[in-house]
């Protein structure tokens, strides 16, 4: 009998040995588990269509008497999202959000909120389509946001200030924050120069609800300088890469 039910989110499925499948998932109520779904591999019956990328699932899991892994005992399908599956730039933007879920969080640390941001945006990417890139940078903020990570974006670390005429901000991934140049003239290779405006997005980005993201505009510059800013500071506090960013286009 399954000790747990919860809804859960596929980031990852790998085949294992002949007939098995081992399935990282993002569950609501536990955080990040590995299960492994016996069968799923030979005969498709009791899993079919269910153990796919993105599906939002109902699973049934217990302890498994031989391994460390979780054993999925039932997957009852809440939402397959096959828009997702189905076009190119949708399946890169929801491998991205995935994949940086299943980098940025540990195993059994739950958290429900970052539960419903990784469902809000695979809904918003599956029924709207487009503003990929405004969702994923919606995302990755909040993701920061709700992990404690929040950069530091309200003026230069040192000196305070934002905005002054003729001054380069750049975002310090070390520092967690900006610098300008006159607190610091000679930058370092792995500080980015970034906008005024693209910074007073990012600061709109963290303050604002979920449900006004459409109110906001990315402009194409902006659009580039955000999502360079959150590849380079996944590298930096991950120590590895991402990926799915090397085929955001
Ligand atoms: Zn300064």
């Amino acid at each position: 009998m399954s000790l747990q039910q919860n809804p859960a989110i596929v980031l990852q499925v790998k085949d294992h040995g002949d007939s098995d499948k081992i399935v990282t998932m993002y569950t609501r109520e536990h955080g990040k588990i590995v299960l492994i779904a016996k069968g799923a591999k030979r005969s498709k019956k009791r899993f079919v269509n269910k153990l796919e990328l993105f599906s939002l699932l109902l699973i049934h899991f217990s302890p498994s008497r031989h391994s460390s892994l979780m054993r999925l005992d039932q997957a009852d399908l809440l939402a397959p999202f096959p828009a997702l599956r189905g076009n190119y730039e949708l399946y890169i933007a929801a491998s991205l959000l995935c994949e940086l879920v299943l980098h940025w969080t540990r195993e059994h640390d739950s958290d429900e909120e970052l539960f419903r941001l990784l469902l809000w945006a695979l809904e918003g990417l599956s029924v709207t389509g487009g503003g990929v890139n405004r969702t994923i940078i919606f995302f990755h903020v909040k993701m920061l946001d709700i992990l404690g990570y929040r950069p530091d974006l309200t003026g230069c670390l040192d000196c305070h200030a934002l905005g002054v005429p003729r001054v380069v901000y750049r975002f310090s991934p070390l520092r967690n924050g900006l610098v300008c140049s006159r607190c610091e003239p000679n930058a370092t290779g792995s500080s980015q120069p970034l906008s005024i405006q693209t910074i007073q997005l990012l600061r709109r980005v963290q303050d604002m609800e979920q449900g006004k993201l459409e109110r906001l505009h990315f402009s194409p510059a902006a659009t580039r300088e955000a999502i360079a800013l959150l590849k380079r500071y996944d590298a930096h506090l991950l120590q590895r890469e991402v990926q799915s960013w090397n085929f955001l286009d």
